[in-house]
C-alpha cells in the first residue's frame, strides 16, 4: 500500500521489528511500546483498516494463530492469562491504520486496561439490541 503505513513498511522489511512468527498471509512481531512483556502484534501482510475489511479466509485463520501465540507468549513470559484486542477505527484508540491484533500477557489484575462498565439502562437495551439485529 502507500509508504506511510508503517506497519505495510515492517511488512516489506523496510522498517525493523523483532518477528515471532511469519507466513504467507501474517506477521507477527514485538510491539514497541509494550502493555507487558511479551506484548505482541499480529498484522496482515497485506493493507487492511480494520476488521471489516479483512476477507472472512483470513479472518478465519487469525483467532487459532492468536490463540497459538498467545498460549507461547504466556508459556515464555509466564504469565497467567492475556487480552486479544482488536481497536477499529481511531474512535476505538487505533492509532496505526493497519489491521492489527493485540496480544497481551497479563500477570497482575491491576494491569486491565478497561473502565468497568455502568449498569445499562434496561428501557434502551431492546431498542439498542434491535437496531444492531435489523443491520445483520
Ligand atoms: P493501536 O492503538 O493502533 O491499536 O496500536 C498500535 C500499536 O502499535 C501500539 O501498541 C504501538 O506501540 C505499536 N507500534 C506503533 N509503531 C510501531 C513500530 O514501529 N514498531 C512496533 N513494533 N510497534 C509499533
Ligand atoms: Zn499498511
Amino acid at each position: 500500500m502507500t509508504e506511510k503505513c508503517i506497519f505495510c513498511e515492517i511488512a516489506n522489511g523496510r522498517i525493523p521489528s523483532v518477528r515471532v512468527y511469519e507466513d504467507a498471509d501474517f506477521i507477527a512481531f514485538m510491539d514497541i511500546n509494550p502493555t507487558s512483556d511479551g506484548h505482541l502484534l499480529l498484522i496482515t501482510r497485506s493493507h487492511y483498516k480494520t476488521t471489516s475489511e479483512v476477507p472472512d479466509k483470513q479472518l478465519a485463520k487469525a483467532l487459532p494463530l492468536a490463540k497459538k501465540l498467545a498460549l507461547a507468549a504466556q508459556l515464555g513470559v509466564g504469565s497467567e492469562g492475556y487480552n486479544i484486542l482488536i481497536n477499529n477505527g481511531p474512535v476505538s484508540g487505533q492509532l496505526v491504520e493497519h489491521w492489527h491484533l493485540h496480544i497481551i500477557p497479563r500477570k497482575d489484575k491491576s494491569e486491565f486496561p478497561m473502565k468497568a462498565g455502568q449498569p445499562a439502562d434496561l428501557t434502551k437495551l431492546p431498542f439498542i439490541a434491535a437496531s444492531i439485529r435489523d443491520n445483520l
